[in-house]
């Protein structure tokens, strides 16, 4: 059986072919940018002043006090010129620093009286409160690369440097399936032997999440359906995420079906727990994930070999997390042990609190949860201060 390591190498080694397209500015949030974006000019494309105040020479500040005003440079006026140097002009934030003046003083620290501004003390320097061009960025340098996550902030760096259509990754064609007789939709009363799905509404929210819409699609437990809804599922999408029907139950044909199908099985099953049966396949360009149907099975899963091979081939640069333990937890099977947490920051320390749960059926105390540490299969205790690798369920963006 493989190691977590071994099916995630397996997993990963699968190039996935990447599709961009050039979407405005505003619908680029949450995508992944595609293309380097540059300064159009100088960031700060002009002295810059930072306060609001006077703006004098300060060769001037050993020399006098009084600082009568010959104007106002105010934000979005062209620059002006201060035309006796023993002068000041009046200047607001934002605005173009005057041409005969290097520093700026706020009004907190003058008194002015009959147009004259009365320095409170002489200690200022050139270029104070001044926010020089170019400090931050030369026109033509690198601002953002492609391979990042756009947020907020990086949409402002765009709009400033005239970017108002953007060249991102195009997200992958996704169907999620759900499997199981005893699976019923959510605005249906189940009977006593019935639950309602819930993997394929938990897999869409994790994609959404990612900025990725997915169709889904269920399918009972019977081969000939199976075979034939797979049939036309594999022509149409890139990747199918199946949750369900991956083990060794008489009704768990998807094995099965993905062979008669010419879909080449590279991993099936992995020395962890949860999510054992985990399977990975492809046929030419199109990718099977089949998860295990227990939630935390499916999760887990899902952020482990799924996530990781899809940011991989889109080009988002991953983060590895550790987390430190909190109390003692002790694993006697030689498999890799995913234990739920809850996150906590502490200091410089991410601390991993263990949330207890039945089991990987246990939906209620999955969703208590914000992320998973991966327990390695070699030990059997792992102490409190002990760390180990960290998996976020409710950050989409931080590994
Ligand atoms: P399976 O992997 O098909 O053997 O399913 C394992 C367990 O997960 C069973 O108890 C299923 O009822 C449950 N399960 C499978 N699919 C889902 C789903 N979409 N939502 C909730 N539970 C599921
Ligand atoms: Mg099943």
């Amino acid at each position: 059986m493989n190691s977590v390591a071994e099916a995630l190498q397996k997993v990963l080694e699968n190039e996935l072919p990447v599709r961009t397209e050039t979407v405005p500015l505003m619908n680029s949030l949450n995508r992944i940018l595609a293309e380097d974006i540059k300064a159009d000019r100088d960031a700060p494309p002009f002295h810059r002043v930072t306060m609001d105040g006077i703006a004098i020479h300060s060769t001037q500040l050993l020399k006098k006090a009084l600082f009568p005003i010959e104007g106002i440079q105010a934000a979005g006026d062209a620059q002006g010129r201060l035309l006796d140097p023993e002068n000041c002009l009046e200047v607001m934030t934002g605005a173009i620093l005057p041409e005969n003046t290097n520093c700026v003083i706020p009004y907190e620290q003058v008194k002015i009286i009959d147009n004259v501004a009365n320095l409170l003390h002489s200690d200022f320097t050139e270029n104070q409160n001044v926010h020089l061009k170019g400090t931050d960025a030369g026109k033509g340098d690198v601002l953002l690369k492609k391979g990042i996550f756009i947020q907020a902030g990086t949409i402002g760096v765009m709009a400033t440097v005239g970017v108002s259509n953007v060249k991102v990754v195009k997200p992958p064609t996704i169907t999620i399936c759900s499997t199981g007789n005893e699976l019923v939709d959510i605005t249906d009363n189940p009977l006593p032997h019935q639950i309602r799905k819930s993997n394929v509404y938990m897999l869409q929210a994790a994609l959404k999440s990612l900025g990725i819409e997915a169709q889904t699609l269920h399918i009972d437990d019977d081969k000939k359906l199976l075979k034939a809804a797979l049939e036309k599922l594999l022509h149409k999408n890139d990747i199918l995420l199946f949750s369900g029907a991956v083990s060794k139950g008489k009704y768990d044909f998807l094995p099965e079906v993905l062979e008669d199908l010419g879909v080449k099985k590279l991993v099936h099953g992995v020395a962890q727990k949860p999510g054992k049966p985990f399977l990975f396949g492809r046929r030419k360009n199109t990718f099977v994930f089949g998860f295990p149907g227990n939630p935390a099975s499916t999760l887990i899963c899902f952020h482990l070999y799924f996530k990781a091979w899809l940011l991989t081939h889109l080009g988002k640069q991953r983060n590895s997390l550790f987390a430190t333990l909190t109390e003692d937890v002790s694993f006697k099977r030689p498999v890799t042990y995913h234990l739920l947490v809850k996150v906590v920051a502490e200091k410089e320390k991410i601390l991993a609190v263990p949330v207890s749960n039945s089991g990987s059926g246990d939906l209620v105390h999955l969703a208590a949860a914000d992320g998973f540490i991966s327990l390695p299969a070699h030990l059997e205790t792992f102490q409190t201060g002990t760390s180990y690798p960290l998996t976020f369920l409710t950050q989409p963006w931080f590994n």
